[in-house]
């Protein structure tokens, strides 16, 4: 058995910005993950919006101060750390 390879280039879409809907903050880290509350809701039938799917991102400060402004008191649970 013997391997033969072809060389090529390839076209990739690499997500370059994740920007935050209310200041425009790129929410994209230099490690490529998205720091950023992502929101969506798909409204059905005898709500205001029905058949209308709306969404939206906020960067970590938004979010914050969004949360104080509507008095929300989010669950916050931590990962990642030694147990
Ligand atoms: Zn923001």
């Amino acid at each position: 058995m013997s391997y033969h390879y072809e060389r090529r280039t390839e076209e990739v879409n690499r997500l370059k910005a994740v920007t935050c809907d209310k200041c425009g903050t790129d929410c994209l880290t230099e490690w490529n993950n998205v720091e950023a509350l992502h929101c969506a809701a798909s409204w059905g039938y005898g709500s205001p919006f029905d058949g209308e799917h709306h969404s939206f991102d906020l960067c970590a400060k938004c979010y914050d101060e969004w949360t104080v402004k509507l008095g929300i008191l989010p669950k916050i649970d931590c990962y990642g750390g030694p147990e």
